[in-house]
């Protein structure tokens, strides 16, 4: 299946939430977020680790192993997945510092 990204396309017209829960999901597909390995990419200063004590927080980490998450993804992993993972995990691919309800 190929995505498609222009008038809610695909997998975006899926994310029936707030627009703070759309932008996590959209940070956890694009691998945009602010978790680890994006900082060992781009800001090599910060942090790499993750809070469960995992060498490097990475997106696959997150979505399949680590232990402050719960609903891993399984295998075939699917939309259906993933979203409720999202939702399960509100925490997960968001900011620290963000204000309850901007994701
Ligand atoms: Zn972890």
């Amino acid at each position: 299946m190929k995505l498609k990204y222009t008038g809610g396309g695909a997998w975006l017209s899926r994310l029936q939430g707030s627009p703070g829960f759309t932008a996590r999901c959209c940070r956890a597909i694009l691998g945009h977020a602010p978790i680890g390995s994006f900082n060992a990419q781009f800001f090599p200063h910060q942090p790499t680790g993750c809070p469960c004590g995992a060498v490097l927080e990475t997106r696959p980490h997150i979505l399949g192993y680590c232990n402050r998450f719960t609903d891993h993804l399984k295998t075939p992993i699917s939309m259906t997945n993933f979203i409720d993972f999202m939702k399960a995990n509100p925490r997960a691919f968001a900011f620290n510092t963000a204000p309850s309800g901007i994701g």
